[in-house]
């Protein structure tokens, strides 16, 4: 059976890090899962793991329109897709301003609003956004940009879960601390020359946890999954830290 027998997913940016983990997991629990990233290569790499895949940019709205269209009946949506920019109120340019928007926020809308009409018809759906333990639950540094579009996230998912609490359809978001994906591991060479060295970098990163590591891509695979499942069926508008005590 699996907890998610029966079910369909689509997960965006699912060629790496959490998408991945999340794609995995939902269809080791019975889910027919419909992997999505903007790099065909990337996500073709689940095909071997019996994945459908395809490649789905976000920004593009009529291929946005087009693939949910393609995929049928979704019952869960991972809006994963998000980039982290590493700028503060001063150096954050109007460009970065404006693609820090448009991916972490406006695409999220452009997805959850493709699938609704879907999960209104047939009243039952879960969305699952992704946030940011750096949102409006707390501040880091150079995370201006990130932090402003993650807290957007949340003021997102909770009016998505008002709009439709009586239609079978909840909306959930994750809020994770510094999680061990490819991603990290560019910001961490970004960083080098500032904190003297990749391992320094790496260390502040570790430290922001008060577990004193970080996350694998499968715990915060564990949270979506539980977002998706039946077993969370009470669980609309929340934004769920799993941070490894960075907000303790
Ligand atoms: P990642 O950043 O390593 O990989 C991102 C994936 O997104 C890549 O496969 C890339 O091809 C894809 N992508 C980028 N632009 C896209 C687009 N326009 N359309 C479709 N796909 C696109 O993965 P990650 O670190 O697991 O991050 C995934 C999400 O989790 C992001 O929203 C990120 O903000 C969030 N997050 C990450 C961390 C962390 O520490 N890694 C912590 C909290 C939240």
């Amino acid at each position: 059976a699996g907890r998610l027998a029966g079910k369909r997913a689509l997960v965006t940016a699912a060629g790496q890090g959490i998408g991945r983990a999340a794609a995995l997991a939902m269809a080791a629990e019975g889910a027919t899962v419909i992997a999505t990233d903007r790099d065909a290569q990337k996500v073709g790499e689940l095909g071997a793991r019996g994945i459908i895949h395809q490649p789905l940019d976000v920004l593009d709205d009529a291929a946005v329109q087009r693939a949910v269209k393609e995929a049928g009946q979704i019952d869960v949506l991972f809006n994963c897709a998000g980039f982290v920019h590493q700028n503060t109120i001063l150096t954050c340019t109007d460009e970065e301003w404006d693609f820090g928007f448009a991916l972490n926020v406006r695409a999220m809308w452009k997805m959850a609003r493709a699938v609704i009409p879907g999960m209104v018809e047939r009243r039952h759906g879960a969305i699952v956004n992704m946030s940011s333990a750096c949102s409006s639950v707390k501040g880091a540094p150079n995370r201006f940009l990130y932090g402003t579009t993650k807290a957007a996230v949340i003021g997102m998912t909770k009016s998505i879960a008002t709009e439709y609490v009586t239609q079978g359809i909840r909306c959930n978001c994750l809020c994770p601390g510094t999680v061990d994906t490819p991603s990290l591991h560019d910001r961490i060479a970004d960083n080098a020359a500032a904190a003297g060295s990749v391992e320094a970098a790496r260390a502040a990163f570790v430290a922001r946890q008060a577990m004193g590591r970080l996350a694998t891509a499968e715990e915060i695979a564990a949270l979506v999954l539980y977002l998706a499942a039946p077993e969370s069926t009470f669980v609309t508008g929340q934004a769920i830290v799993i941070d490894g005590g960075w907000t303790l």
